[in-house]
């Protein structure tokens, strides 16, 4: 493909993506292939000869779309949002083009640079306390990463980094591994797995403790396993506390946890990985963000609800010095003259290269404004409670956890098995598509507003679909 047909092809291309985008609402939300469907329709092997655009442009629909979960339909409800949007799009299509690997500040300047602003923006957008930006004059900053995932697994290395070198002054007889066996780490139940997995791969015990009624993990229960821990001769260093948990979008109590792990030197990481783009919302900070100022990391994803597409989780810590300590190797190849304040993002993740994942945060946050960005959260929370209304209004339903933001829970009232039947039934139809959690051995399904086009009429015909499927269903096992 030369440059002249790159010209006429990338518009055809955008024309096809603002089309799909635009009649998504005509492809069933969940797929109906069986695993392996695809080996039937692609060769065993590459091509020898180079193939025309045409055949490769029109697999897409004949290939690929019949395989696709469409996450931008107003009728995707599984997970949490996976949003995109145009100004995301062309950030995306701008970085991919320029394709630097931002691993240093002189391996690509403005990678480096224009990603310390953007996360200093969206630090103050969502209330985070000036120790979070890098314009404050302590050694904080943001920084992008690729998953929430990746975040709580950084947080516990630094976290342990510092347990360590903390452990040593003190008790000189014992080494590095001595210590890491004594640490422990904590998060809710409800927490999501990625807490265990980071306790599973940086090698230290990891402690669920159970979350109060409101799915909640208070301070007296975290008390408590800490102080049984200390008992036994653990040494508590990390705490994951969860804004947003995956099941039913329940908040920690950080105004009870933060002082405890203030008193007990214990890293609080918080992971907001769907309900921190709530907090571009004043009006949810309170409770919900209150008692931030103790903890030492912060995550949350606009990947998910603030329309900057996958991958970008923004992660703020207050003492990037603890990321240096984990992760600074210094070979030749990678050194520069630094003058002034340059960063070296690689010294704050795992992997050494990184895209420039600052535009897409950029164009998006330029192009609706915080005004644009509190316009579209505050309408996904009111479709969502529109939803929630007509399930109330239905004695076949119950809401077994609060609704706080875009997300609603809910349940055929009886027997766990008649939910999970629904559910099944509701995803085969391909009309709509949810997923389930487990509340305190509750099965439930959750609903979440995904699309930034959803409407009222979408909220009702899916309602209708499910209350329907609802009826046959308890007909059918009366
Ligand atoms: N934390 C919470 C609370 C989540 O709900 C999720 C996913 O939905 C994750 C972490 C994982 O996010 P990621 O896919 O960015 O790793």
């Amino acid at each position: 493909m030369d440059v002249e047909e790159y010209r006429r092809r990338g518009k055809e291309m955008v024309d096809y993506i603002a089309d799909y985008l635009q009649n998504i609402r005509s492809r069933r939300v969940f797929p109906n292939v069986q695993p392996g469907y695809m080996r039937e329709l692609v060769p065993d092997s590459a091509p020898e000869n180079g193939e025309p655009w045409e055949a490769i442009f029109g697999d897409i629909e004949r290939v690929v779309m019949p395989g696709v979960t469409h996450w931008q339909s107003p009728y995707m409800h599984a997970y949490f949002p996976a949003l995109n949007s145009f100004p995301s799009l062309l950030g995306d299509m701008l970085s991919d083009a320029v394709n630097c690997l931002g691993f240093t500040w002189a391996s690509s300047p403005a990678c480096t640079e224009l990603e310390t602003i953007v996360m200093d923006w969206l630090g103050k957008a969502i209330g985070l306390p000036k120790e979070f930006l890098h314009s404050d004059t302590s050694s904080g900053g943001g920084v992008i990463q690729s998953t929430c995932c990746e975040a709580t697994f950084v947080a516990l290395l630094a976290a342990r980094t510092e347990a360590i070198r903390r452990v040593r002054q003190i008790r000189p007889d014992l080494d590095d591994s001595e210590i890491n066996s004594r640490l422990v780490g904590y998060c809710s139940d409800q927490a999501h797995s990625s807490v265990e997995k980071a306790g599973l791969i940086g090698l230290v015990k990891l402690r669920l403790v159970q979350s109060d009624s409101h799915l909640s993990l208070r301070g007296e229960a975290f008390r408590a396993a800490v102080e049984a821990d200390v008992a036994d001769g653990l040494i508590p260093f990390f705490l994951c506390a969860t804004l947003g948990t995956t099941g039913a979008c329940a908040f920690d109590n950080l105004v009870e946890l933060g002082p405890i792990c203030h008193e007990e030197n214990i890293w609080m990481h918080i992971d907001a990985a769907y309900a921190g783009a709530a907090f571009i919302c004043p009006e949810y900070r309170v409770p919900y963000l209150q008692g931030v100022e103790y903890s030492q990391s912060f995550a949350f994803n606009p990947s998910k609800w603030l329309m900057v597409h996958f991958d970008c989780t923004a992660m703020w810590v207050k003492n990037s010095r603890a990321l240096h300590r984990t992760f600074n190797v210094d070979p030749l190849y990678l050194r520069h003259e630094k003058s002034g304040d340059a960063i070296d993002y690689m010294h704050w993740q795992i992997p050494l290269s990184r895209r420039f994942r600052s535009l897409k945060l950029w164009f998006v946050m330029r192009s609706f404004g915080l005004k644009g960005l509190q316009k579209h959260i505050r309408h996904g929370i009111a479709m969502a409670r529109e939803f929630e209304e007509l399930l109330r209004g239905d004695a076949m339903f119950e809401i077994p956890a609060e609704r706080i933001l875009g997300m609603v829970v809910f349940r055929l009232a009886g027997e766990n098995e008649r939910t999970e039947m629904l559910l099944k039934q509701l995803n085969r139809s391909g009309l709509i598509h949810m997923v389930p959690a487990s509340l305190h051995n509750l099965y439930i399904i959750r609903f979440t507003v995904t699309s930034q086009y959803t409407t009222l009429e979408d909220i009702r015909r899916d309602f209708n679909i499910i209350r329907t499927a609802s009826k046959i269903l308890l007909a059918e096992i009366k």
